[in-house]
C-alpha cells in the first residue's frame, strides 16, 4: 500500500493543468496518503526540487493559466543514469508514487521511471490534442475557445478591409486545433497534416470565391506545415486580396482553463490517484467515448492519432 504521491507537470504548460495537480492532492489526502509536488517537471525531479503539500497548497489554483508548480522539457531524462537519479530522490524522501501531468513524451519518461521501481501514473494534458490513446487532453477546448476568440476579432477587421487573413495556429503534428477552430469559425479554407492543401489549390479557391464576389476569406493553417509568408505573397500576386499574415503563438497556451477542461482534469486526475491507491501502476488516464477509462502506458504509446474521419469530411462538405 502507498503512503506518499508527488505529483509533476512536464511538456509544454496547457489550461487545466492547476485543476489536476488540485485533484491529485485533494485525492491523495482523502485516501490518507501524503502528497508532494515536483516543481518544473522532470528537472525537478533530477534535482530533489520536491517539496510536501497540503490542502492549503490547493486554494485558489483550479482556475489559474499555466501551472504553478512549472514545467520543462528535459533532454537528459532519456539517459537511464539521470532516472535513475531521479528515482533515487523520490525514494529518498520515501514516495512510492508519481503521477506525471502531459503527454506523449512525459509518459516516456514515466515508464522509464517504473523500471527504475516507482509506482507511475500519466494524466494527459498538452493543447494540442496530440495523445493517440485519449479522445481529448485537458487543455484542447481551452486552446480552442481561446482560438475562436482571436479569429472573431481578425474576422471583424478582415470582413471590414475585405482582406484574406492567414492564421497560423498550433499544433505541429497534429491538426486538430486547426481543423476544429476552422469549423467553429466558418473558415473559408484549413490546412493540416491530415487535409493538405497545395499552394495552387488554396490560389485556386480563392480566386473562385474573388469571382463569386466574396470580398474576405479566412484561411487557418497548422504551424510548421508550410513557409506562411511565402504563401501570403503567392496569393496576393494570384488572387488580387489584401493578404496579411497572422500567428497566434503564445496567446494559445495562456488564460483560465476553461470549465470543460477544469472538470476534464478533475475527473482524471482524481482517477490516476485511484488507480495508484489500488495498487495499479504503468497506466494512463484516458477519455474514450467521453468516459474515463484506463489504458497500460505500453498500449497507450503504441497508439496512432485517429484522422477523426468525421471531422474531415465535414471540412470538405462546408469548404
Ligand atoms: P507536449 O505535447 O506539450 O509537447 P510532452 O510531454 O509530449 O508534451 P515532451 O517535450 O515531448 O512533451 O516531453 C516532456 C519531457 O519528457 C521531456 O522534456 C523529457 O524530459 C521527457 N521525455 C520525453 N521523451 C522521453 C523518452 N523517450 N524517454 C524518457 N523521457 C522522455
Amino acid at each position: 500500500m502507498i503512503k506518499k504521491i508527488a505529483v509533476l507537470t512536464s511538456g509544454g504548460d496547457a489550461p487545466g493543468m492547476n485543476a489536476a495537480v488540485r485533484v491529485v492532492i485533494r485525492t491523495a489526502l482523502y485516501y490518507g496518503l501524503e502528497a508532494y509536488v515536483v516543481y518544473d517537471g522532470y528537472r525537478g525531479l533530477v534535482d530533489g526540487n520536491i517539496i510536501q503539500v497540503h490542502k492549503e497548497f490547493t486554494q485558489d489554483i483550479i482556475n489559474r493559466g499555466g501551472t504553478i508548480i512549472g514545467t520543462a522539457r528535459c533532454p537528459e531524462f532519456m539517459d537511464p543514469k539521470v532516472v535513475k537519479r531521479a528515482a533515487r530522490n523520490l525514494k529518498d524522501l520515501d514516495i512510492d508514487a508519481l503521477v506525471g501531468i502531459g503527454g506523449d513524451g512525459t509518459f516516456r519518461g514515466l515508464k522509464d521511471l517504473a523500471e527504475a521501481g516507482i509506482n507511475v501514473v500519466g494524466v494527459p494534458a498538452t493543447i494540442d490534442n496530440d495523445v493517440a490513446s485519449s479522445d481529448e487532453t485537458i487543455g484542447f477546448s481551452t486552446a480552442l475557445n481561446t482560438i475562436c476568440e482571436c479569429i472573431d476579432r481578425i474576422k471583424d477587421t478582415s470582413t471590414s478591409h475585405q482582406r484574406c487573413s492567414l492564421i497560423e495556429v498550433m499544433g505541429h503534428h497534429c491538426g486538430d486545433l486547426a481543423l476544429y477552430s476552422s469549423i467553429a469559425e466558418a473558415a473559408e479554407l484549413v490546412v493540416t497534416h491530415d487535409h493538405h492543401l497545395s499552394d495552387e489549390e488554396i490560389c485556386k479557391r480563392l480566386r473562385k470565391l474573388r469571382v463569386q464576389k466574396k470580398g474576405h476569406a479566412v484561411v487557418v493553417v497548422s504551424e510548421k506545415l508550410l513557409d506562411i509568408r511565402a504563401l501570403a505573397d503567392k496569393i496576393r500576386e494570384d488572387t488580387g486580396f489584401e493578404t496579411k499574415v497572422e500567428i497566434l503563438g503564445h496567446l494559445q497556451r495562456g488564460g483560465a482553463p476553461s470549465a470543460h477542461d477544469r472538470i476534464l482534469a478533475s475527473l482524471m486526475g482524481s482517477k490516476a490517484v485511484e488507480c495508484l491507491v489500488q495498487g495499479e501502476s504503468k497506466k494512463i488516464i484516458c477519455m474514450y467515448h467521453n468516459e474515463v477509462i484506463v489504458r497500460d502506458i505500453d498500449e497507450a504509446l503504441s497508439m496512432k492519432h485517429d484522422s477523426h474521419e468525421e471531422m474531415l469530411k465535414l471540412v470538405n462538405i462546408l469548404q
